[in-house]
């Protein structure tokens, strides 16, 4: 049976769709990133939507021009063709500066010095749990520059929204997170305040990706209000692969990677028959050419 009801959720979306795949060019692509790829294009697909592909190199200490290249030739050795794009974050730091500068004019900026070890130590670092940020410069009035981040004044707002797969939710990024970093101290935008600002100018309208994000929804929500979207995207957060240990797949666990599968002389839709086996989306791991994703939702 297909994960998802597909007219329930079409009935929520316009005629296309928009969603995106949104890696980061942080290391190379692995199963983690097919699963979530699987489940973006099948279900565009199964919608007769669209795909933009975003490549999220907000951070330019992680991010490299390598790994973007072998991202974008792995995509295109799957079969993976993006309906849009590729974009690229670095493109746009004139469009977040203008809306950091309006954010700004409107008071809900302020900077901040505070080090990590500073906000965890004042916030009570509680292991697993995000580490709150306490609000030490809300009211420090400093000015912003070198070495100074900036965060968004936030209000204590209860945000909820129904997630396709998980259901109803409710959030209380103040007490979650509290005031967002918008740009880091070391200039870099943050991965909360780009993906607004891109979900927003990009008109997207589909948000697919894993469960490990569905925290930070809340959050975005509220800064897309600040931004002028009173109707958020509409949210789907997936299970994430886990290796038979039960330990989420990272960019490290090299059995998964994409290359290291090629260079095996795996097929790419053994590699997409593999993931979508793993991701639970099919019982077994027959390859899977990437023209056949959309009837893992349709169930045709
Ligand atoms: N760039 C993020 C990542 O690679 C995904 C962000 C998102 O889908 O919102 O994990």
């Amino acid at each position: 049976m297909p994960p998802v009801t597909l007219g329930a959720l079409a009935a929520r979306l316009p005629r296309t769709p928009l969603t995106r795949f949104a890696p980061s060019p942080t290391g190379y692509l692995h199963l983690g990133h097919v699963v979530n790829a699987i489940w973006v294009w099948g279900l565009a697909r199964a919608l007769e939507g669209r795909v933009l592909l975003r490549l999220e190199d907000h951070d330019r200490g992680r991010c490299r021009s390598d790994y973007e290249a072998a991202l974008l030739e792995d995509l295109d050795w799957l079969g993976l063709a993006p309906d849009l794009g590729p974009t690229r974050q670095r493109d746009a730091t004139a469009v977040y500066l203008d809306t950091l500068a309006a954010l700004e004019r409107r008071g809900l900026v302020y900077a901040c010095d505070c080090s990590r070890r500073d906000i965890s130590r004042e916030g009570g670092d509680v292991p697993h749990l995000e580490t709150r940020y306490p609000g030490r410069c809300r009211d420090r009035g400093l000015p912003s520059g070198e070495g100074r981040g900036q965060r968004l004044r936030l209000a204590d707002t209860v945000e909820r929204f129904t997630d396709e797969l998980l259901g109803p939710q409710e959030q209380v990024p103040a007490l979650q997170c509290g005031d967002p970093l918008l740009r880091d101290r070391h200039g870099n935008w943050t991965y909360q305040f780009a993906v607004v600002v891109d979900d927003l100018r990009q008109g997207v309208d589909l948000v697919v990706r894993g469960a490990d994000l569905v925290g930070s929804t809340g959050r975005q929500i509220a800064l897309g209000r600040l931004l002028g979207r009173d109707d958020p995207p509409v949210y789907l957060h997936h299970p994430l692969l886990r290796r038979p240990d039960g330990a989420k797949l990272s960019k490290a666990a090299g059995d998964t990677g994409i290359r290291e599968l090629r260079a095996a002389g795996v097929s790419a839709p053994a590699v997409l028959g593999r993931a979508a086996e793993a991701a639970g989306l099919t019982t077994d791991a027959r390859p899977l050419p990437a023209d056949e994703l959309a009837r893992l939702f349709t169930g045709a």
